[in-house]
């Protein structure tokens, strides 16, 4: 195949505008901050997860707190009647007897009680804790979330611009060239990794990186300008500088 030298420069400069916009589409897929977006999406999960369980649990405690509040009460209630019909004073020797027994049982009965209330409101106050620092968790991750989203949007619309450039580039360049050859081009391209063009810099070919030999060298050489050169290891275009 023949092309112009002029033409096979403009490949070379459609070849840098294609790795360019290739590289910009490796970056858009690979952008760190959709990893980043799936794991915090995971982390907010477990701590929904987590805070469902610590809400039932407060709920819980909150019910055992309520109880103890109402036996509180019940004790309560039953010494000040006990107190009533003490200072009352109609009660017999007898009564009187079984009214103050009462009330120091009643006395202790409460006493206890109110530990075993004390020790709920513990533990109220501790599940209502770990309900808050939850809640306090979930916010940071979905405040975390949503600025990873912002970069994300940003990341993606900047890539986008540039990868539009490119192609706009690449409007102005592409006919410029030889059908001809863009088409083995393109069909280079799409088995070499994205590169169907490369130069021949000194014996080196900048697609493979390999040397080209001597013999092939001397070759090449003798050949008219026009004509176009392909790499012995990579079959791409070699263009001569
Ligand atoms: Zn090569």
């Amino acid at each position: 195949m023949n092309a112009s030298v002029e033409h096979q420069n403009f490949l070379i400069e459609l070849q840098r505008i294609d790795s360019t916009i290739q590289s910009a589409q490796a970056r858009l897929a690979a952008l760190p901050e959709r990893e980043q977006i799936s794991a915090i999406k995971a982390r907010i999960q477990t701590t929904v997860d987590e805070m469902a369980g610590a809400e039932a649990e407060l709920a819980d405690v909150k019910i055992d707190l309520r109880r103890s509040e109402v036996d509180v009460e019940a004790v309560t209630d039953r010494m000040a009647k006990d107190e009533a019909r003490l200072s009352a004073g109609s009660a017999s020797p007898k009564e009187l007897e079984q009214l103050q027994h009462e009330l120091g049982t009643l006395a202790k009965r409460k006493a206890e009680l109110e530990d075993g209330e004390l020790e709920i409101m513990m533990r109220v106050d501790a599940a209502q804790a770990r309900v808050d620092t939850l809640k306090t968790d979930a916010e940071g991750l979905a405040q975390l979330e949503l600025e990873l989203n912002i970069r994300l949007e940003n990341s993606i619309t900047e890539i986008n611009k540039e990868i539009a450039l490119k192609n706009s580039e690449r409007t102005l360049v592409a006919p410029k060239i030889d059908q001809a050859l863009i088409d083995l081009y393109e069909k280079i391209r799409a088995k070499e990794y994205g590169v169907g063009a490369a130069l021949l810099i000194g014996n080196k070919c900048e697609g493979c990186n390999l040397a080209v030999n001597a013999i092939e060298m001397e070759r090449i050489k003798n050949l008219p300008t026009d004509e176009i050169v392909r790499c012995e290891e990579c079959r791409r275009i070699l263009v001569r500088i």
